[in-house]
C-alpha cells in the first residue's frame, strides 16, 4: 500500500483574495504532494506502509515522521479553511470551550496570532485538546504536530514560510491575520466533538 495525496476539498483559486491559485498550487501541488512522494520509498514494502498516516505519524521518527507528519498536518490544514461561510464565530459548543480556555474568542485568537507571529523558523501554530480536556495553543517547529504530544488537533495554521511566500512575501502577521476570514469553524467543531477524554 502508498500512502496518497487527498484530493484538496475547494477549487485552487477557492480561497481567492486570502491566497491566489498561484499560492495554493504551489503549496499543494509542490509541497504538499512532495511529503507523499518523498515518504512511500522509504515505507515501501515495510509493515509501516500499512499503517493509517495519523498511526504513523504517532509511531515514526526520523525522516518517515518529518514526511508523514507533513503529510497528515497539510490534509488537517486545508480543511481548517473554507470558500464558504468561514470566519465569524464558532458554534455553541466550541465558542463555550474557547470561552472557558482563553475567556473570549477575541483573546483566543490574538494569542492565536501572536503564538504563530513568534514562531521562529518553520512550524505551524495549533490549538489543541490537552489529555486533561483544556485547549492549548501550541506552536511546534516543523513538522511536529501535537499528536506526537498527546493532545488532540483541533485547528491549525500553517507557518512555514512556503505557505505565504508568493502571496505575502515577508509579512507573515498579514497571512495570519487574513487567515481569520476563511476559517472553517465548523471542522474544528467537529474535532473538538470527536475527542474521546
Ligand atoms: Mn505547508
Amino acid at each position: 500500500m502508498s500512502f496518497k495525496l487527498p484530493e484538496l476539498p475547494y477549487a485552487l483559486s477557492a480561497l481567492k483574495p486570502y491566497l491566489s491559485e498561484e499560492q495554493m498550487n504551489y503549496h499543494y501541488n509542490k509541497h504538499h504532494a512532495a511529503y507523499f512522494a518523498k515518504l512511500n520509498p522509504l515505507v515501501d514494502g515495510k509493515p509501516e506502509s500499512e499503517l493509517p498516516l495519523r498511526e504513523l505519524v504517532i509511531k515514526s521518527s526520523g525522516g518517515v515522521f518529518n514526511n508523514s507528519a507533513q503529510a497528515w498536518n497539510h490534509t488537517f490544514f486545508w480543511s481548517c479553511m473554507t470558500p464558504t461561510g468561514g470566519g465569524g464565530k464558532p458554534g455553541a459548543n466550541l465558542l463555550t470551550a474557547i470561552e472557558r480556555d482563553f475567556k473570549s474568542l477575541d483573546a483566543f485568537k490574538e494569542q492565536f496570532s501572536a503564538a504563530a507571529a513568534a514562531l521562529f523558523g518553520s512550524g505551524w501554530a495549533w490549538l489543541a485538546m490537552d489529555k486533561s480536556g483544556k485547549l492549548q495553543i501550541m506552536p511546534l517547529g516543523n513538522a511536529d504536530t501535537p499528536l506526537k504530544h498527546d493532545a488532540e488537533p483541533i485547528l491549525t495554521l500553517d507557518v512555514w514560510e512556503h505557505a505565504y511566500y508568493v502571496d505575502y512575501r515577508n509579512e507573515r502577521p498579514r497571512f495570519i491575520q487574513g487567515f481569520w476570514d476563511v476559517v472553517n469553524w465548523d471542522f474544528a467543531a467537529k474535532n473538538l466533538g470527536a475527542v474521546k477524554r
